[in-house]
């Protein structure tokens, strides 16, 4: 029986999903008996740090902690992430004013369009992106206008070929450095030209920091913030779940102007009521707890990134390994698309790759493996390639 209420606008505006063959060709390939290896998800497999846990263990017991937490999170918890900030970048924040707690910082991007956007405003999101962006733009009604990221400009969006007309009515700008999925970095020469662009048009900048301490060869990716002007204009959005294998644990934060930090808590405070402060506590152990377990998996992930880059390129790609993320972002073979070499790949290697599509339509063309998969498996997943698949032209 159909169901007699229709959905909303917001919610039938929302991107079809798009892996559905894929999914059931997975099914079916485990149905069979196949040993199906997935390098499609980008979730750490390593386990939080033990005395993270531990803390956890430890407030969840403390009944002061058994009560509603305050939407923009503990004062503690915002001290934290302002210590870390000041440590990790020399970026300055008040954790009263320029802090807002959230329930990982997905939560934050998905709901930050709902501060700043009415129905019909433009919000520029790169392509491929990670789909909250998109995602959350369009449920408050506005329309993405997308910038896409080209192997020929290192997977920056080149802002001077934003059309006039559009920059004057944009809104907001949503970037991601290092990129999911690209895998690219961004450094100061791009990020000064992010602030002149939403200084010189009045456009809010989102950048998500996710990946900025997933990173190789001894590489330290900056924070929008650290550059002048920056918390001027914008808002930047980062967590604890790639730091310190967290992403079940759901906590993150956004740090910037205080205007937009203000006007986030108060859209939070009416949609959610924070979160546990136990998990607060154990955040705040992460961030302010020895760091050993970060460069342990950094180096884990670089050892998996070695491996499968120059794996990849012995069958016939000409990669270069990336400088952070835990993705590789490859173009496909000649005669493929992105669809086409996911399927042929989970046919006849028992592998799951991410089709680039599934990051917008300018990842036509590409796929994502992420190094989210222990090295024996992720070895096992390269041999069938190899054996199943030979070598491959572009
Ligand atoms: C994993 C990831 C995040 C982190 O999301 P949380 O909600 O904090 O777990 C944010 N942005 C990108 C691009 C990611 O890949």
């Amino acid at each position: 029986m159909s169901l007699k209420f229709a959905e909303a606008q917001r919610i039938k505006n929302l991107p079809p999903y798009l892996f559905a063959r894929i999914e059931k060709l997975i099914d079916e390939k485990r149905e069979a008996g196949v040993d199906i290896i997935s390098l499609g998800i980008g979730d750490p497999d390593m386990p939080t740090p033990d005395h993270i846990i531990q803390e956890l263990q430890k407030e969840a017991a403390n009944p002061a902690n058994h009560q509603y937490p305050t939407s923009v999170g503990m004062p503690a918890y915002r001290q934290a992430v302002a210590r870390w900030y000041a440590r990790r970048f020399g970026v300055d924040l008040d954790p009263a004013r320029e802090i807002v707690t959230l329930i990982g910082s997905k939560e934050g991007i998905a709901h930050i369009s709902w501060c700043y956007l009415n129905p019909g405003d433009t919000v520029l999101v790169t392509d491929p992106g990670y789909p909250v962006y998109a995602g959350g733009a369009i449920l408050a009604g506005a329309e993405p206008y997308y910038l896409p990221l080209l192997r020929e400009n290192g997977f920056l969006p080149d802002l001077s070929a934003v059309p006039e007309e559009v920059a004057r009515r944009a809104k907001m700008l949503f970037i991601n450095y290092p990129n999911n999925p690209t895998g690219a970095v961004a450094g100061e020469k791009f990020f000064r030209e992010v602030i002149d662009f939403a200084r010189q048009y009045n456009v809010l900048v989102c950048h998500d920091a996710a990946y900025s301490e997933v990173a190789y060869d001894g590489y330290k990716p900056p924070s929008f913030l650290q550059f002048p002007g920056a918390k001027e204009v914008g808002i930047e959005f980062h967590s604890v779940s790639k730091i310190y294998n967290m992403t079940g644990w759901r906590i993150g934060w956004a740090a910037g102007h205080p205007d937009v930090v203000e006007a986030l808590g108060r859209f939070k405070s009416n949609v959610d009521s924070g979160q546990f402060q136990a998990i607060q506590y154990a955040a705040i152990k992460g961030l302010t707890g020895p760091q050993d377990a970060v460069q342990q998996m950094q180096r884990v992930y670089q050892e998996r990134r070695d491996i499968l880059v120059e794996a990849l390129n012995d069958m016939g790609w000409r990669l270069e390994k990336p400088k952070a993320t835990f993705y590789v972002w490859a173009p496909v073979p000649a005669g493929h698309t992105s669809e086409s070499f996911a399927e042929l790949v989970l046919d006849k290697a028992g592998v799951v790759i991410t089709p680039g599509t599934g990051y917008g339509k300018n990842g036509a063309g590409y796929f994502r493996v992420a190094l989210t998969v222990p090295k024996e498996r992720m070895l096992e997943a390269l041999n069938r390639m190899k054996k199943n698949i030979g070598s491959v032209k572009f």
